[in-house]
């Protein structure tokens, strides 16, 4: 995963760009991979794909021609899908187009104006604090021209036609946390899910421009739509920050009932915090009306009240591969892998009992004098094996990890007392 983010991370990636392509076809040797393409002009809902962007060149000089910044030496230092520009222009004028981080003033912001055109440069807080002269000169020379958006495909077909989607940006320029890392994991994912044995639910892992892909891929696929059973997005996966797990538009969706309850049992420095309250990213899209799967979100955020969230180095030059490291992603990895196993797991428990179990007999008894909490649970969980809740529900129900859960109805299924069922399946006499 690291070697990947070290081949790529530099490249210009801008939504619909030379270097996109390259970084997405790179990707496409990994696994394999289908490209959908949908042309500059093309209307996806409301939407309509723009232009292809290609920024040949552009820097700052003063007027006696020494150099003050160079596209050259970072993608960031013009705005993604700046407007052409080159002129003479006051220091005054200069300023209003050239921005700095709001808080880290060695870094080179990240700042995009793909719809909401205007030329623009990005520099450190040190260089705009130098500029003193009347009047300097600006170059910068891009070119908007028909192209096509493109977004990867990877599906791991399983039993059922229900699909899991799983989400990775792939159009931050010279940056890697946000959001190389997500692709990085979720290729990985895609990688460890095939060679296991095949799944209940298919799985399609889609690499994309942020937003724009989404809208893209979700409007000319309407017909997958109903299929789509839930997902969840990648990104921010290589720094130290705990991991976040983000719910979904529909909180109480079996989804989120699902993965919440099982990192709970994954990482006991993780969190789960509601829609939009984490990072807002390509979930909002697949969260949306008129589409409405219930995506989640995983990612490494700093937890909330930390005035450097989501990362400190987020949207900056400064998120490079220093801030990132292969054991972060390997244990990011496995969670998202552990999470779809408990997908893959979370069936109805259907009693086969009637009233309360004689656990004594059965050999499953816990002594509540020696230990009451697990007393106290087992019952909990066995009289909630009705055939009408799923082990998400039972774990959400009482609060506990889904794994926790998991334990015991696995005991259950071993003696025989419960089965597993994809769909509801009530037992009471009606
Ligand atoms: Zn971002």
């Amino acid at each position: 995963m690291l070697d990947l983010i070290h081949e790529l991370w530099f490249l210009k990636r801008d939504i619909l760009s030379d270097d996109f392509d390259r970084a997405l076809f790179r990707l496409a040797q990994e696994v394999p991979m289908t490209i959908h393409e949908y042309p500059t002009g093309a209307s996806c809902w409301t939407w309509r794909v723009p232009e292809k962007w290609t920024c040949h060149e552009a820097y700052l000089e003063t007027l006696d021609g020494r150099r003050l910044l160079d596209y050259a030496h970072h993608p960031l230092h013009v705005v993604s899908y700046s407007l052409p520009f080159e002129g003479i222009v006051t220091r005054q004028e200069l300023l209003a187009h050239l921005h700095v981080h709001p808080h880290l003033p060695e870094a080179i912001p990240y700042v995009f104006k793909y719809y909401d055109r205007d030329w623009g440069l990005c520099a450190s807080q040190p260089l705009r604090d130098s500029l003193t002269d009347e009047v300097y000169r600006v170059v910068i020379r891009t070119t908007f021209e028909p192209g096509v958006l493109k977004v990867g495909e990877y599906v791991i077909q399983g039993e059922s036609r229900q699909s899991f989607m799983l989400v990775a940006h792939l159009c931050h320029p010279g940056m890697v946390n946000d959001d190389l890392t997500g692709v990085v994991v979720g290729l990985d994912v895609a990688r460890a899910l095939l060679a296991t044995e095949k799944p209940y639910y298919t799985y399609r892992v889609l690499i994309l421009p942020e937003t724009i892909g989404s809208v893209a891929y979700l409007s000319q696929h309407e017909d997958l739509i109903p299929e789509m059973v839930g997902g969840l997005f990648l990104e921010m996966l290589g720094n130290d920050s705990p991991h976040a797990l983000q719910g979904s538009f529909q909180s109480d969706s079996q989804v989120d009932r699902c993965l919440v309850s099982a990192l709970r049992g994954l990482d006991l420095y993780s969190y789960s915090a509601p829609y939009r309250s984490v990072i807002n990213n390509d979930e909002r899209q697949f969260n949306a009306p008129g589409v409405r799967v219930p995506m989640l979100s995983l990612s490494r955020v700093e937890p909330p009240g930390s005035p450097t969230r989501p990362y400190r180095e987020y949207h900056s030059s400064l998120d490079t591969p220093d801030i990132v490291s292969q054991e972060r992603l390997e244990a990011s990895r496995q969670v998202v892998l552990s999470l779809l196993q408990t997908w893959e797991r979370n069936q109805y428990v259907v009693n086969k009992f009637k009233g309360e179990v004689f656990c004594s007999g059965y050999g499953i008894w816990i002594d509540y004098r020696i230990n009451p909490e697990g007393h106290r649970r087992l019952f909990e969980i066995m009289e909630r094996c009705d055939g009408e809740r799923t082990v998400a529900d039972i774990a959400t129900e009482i609060g506990i990890s889904f794994q926790a859960v998991w334990e015991v109805v696995s005991l259950l299924q071993e003696k025989d007392l419960v089965w597993l069922s994809r769909v509801p399946s009530p037992t009471y006499p009606r």
